[in-house]
Order: structure tokens, then C-alpha cells, then sequence
């Protein structure tokens, strides 16, 4: 499957540039354009799928074995052993392009950057929300 004006099928099939740092059969991994710190890499199934609701577990699978490497890479390559993997699922959670990727956010102490603070549940909500959750398994 591939969208033919999909920026990042373009980049899996060469026809844009980028700074590729792995690829194999299913999966590249390239620099992003915008990196939060230097090394900052998203890891992308080369066949078109949206998000995490659309791609079959299959390929998130192959996904998570290029995580692991390219993970090692930045590790030993840039000497960063602190990192933040996120995945963007949906306009209203961040998604900007619209074919799966996973990010690979190298940190480092005093960075300027945080993460999302928490809220509690109200009394009774938590056990209702898994209930919800478990049902549509
Ligand atoms: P998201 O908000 O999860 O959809 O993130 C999309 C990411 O893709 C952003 O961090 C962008 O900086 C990055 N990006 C967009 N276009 C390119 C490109 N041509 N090459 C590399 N990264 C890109
Ligand atoms: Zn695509």
C-alpha cells in the first residue's frame, strides 16, 4: 500500500531527500527535519498506513526491531543514553503527517523541555475507564 503524495512514502521510496540512517525490507529510519535535540530520527514502515489504528501488528512489530537498533546507534553514535519514543496518533494528539512514525527524541538534562503533567481521576472513574477499555478487547 502507498500513497503516491505522501511525503514520507516519498522518502521510503528515495523520491525526497533525507538523512536515512537505517533501512531494511519493511522499515526506514531518518533523521527529522525539525529534531527536537540532534539525532532526533522517526522510524517509519515503508508500506502507507496512517497511525497505530490502521497499521497491522506485523508491522509495528518490524517497527519495534528498528526502534531497538537505531536506538543503540544514537546511543553509541552520540553518546545520549537518555531518550523519549513517542508515537503521535491523530490530529487532536500532534499527528502532522499522516503516515505512522515513531519518534526517537534524544534528552538531555536542563533541555528546555518537559513532559505532559497529569490529572487525577474522580472517585470511581479510573475502575470505569478500565472497565470501557477491557470490554472492546
Ligand atoms: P508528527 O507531529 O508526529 O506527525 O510529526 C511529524 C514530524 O515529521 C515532525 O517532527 C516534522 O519535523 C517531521 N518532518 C516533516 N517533514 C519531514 C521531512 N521531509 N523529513 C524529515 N522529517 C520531517
Ligand atoms: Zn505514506
Amino acid at each position: 500500500m502507498n500513497d503516491t503524495e505522501c511525503i514520507f512514502c516519498k522518502i521510503a521510496r528515495g523520491e525526497l531527500p533525507a538523512e536515512k540512517v537505517y533501512e531494511d525490507a519493511d522499515t526506514v529510519a531518518f533523521l527529522d527535519i525539525k529534531p527536537v535535540n540532534p539525532g532526533h530520527t522517526l522510524i517509519i514502515p515503508k508500506a502507507h498506513y496512517v497511525n497505530i489504528f490502521e497499521a497491522p501488528e506485523e508491522t509495528l512489530a518490524k517497527m519495534m526491531h528498528t526502534i531497538k537498533v537505531v536506538s543503540h546507534g544514537i546511543k553509541d553514535g552520540l553518546g545520549i543514553d537518555n531518550m523519549n519514543i513517542g508515537m503521535n496518533n491523530g490530529a487532536d494528539s500532534g499527528q502532522v503527517v499522516f503516515h505512522a512514525h515513531i519518534h526517537l527524541m534524544p534528552r538531555h538534562k536542563d533541555d528546555g523541555y518537559g513532559l505532559w503533567h497529569g490529572k487525577p481521576y474522580e472517585p470511581g472513574q479510573a475502575h470505569e475507564v478500565a472497565e470501557k477499555i477491557k470490554k472492546a478487547l
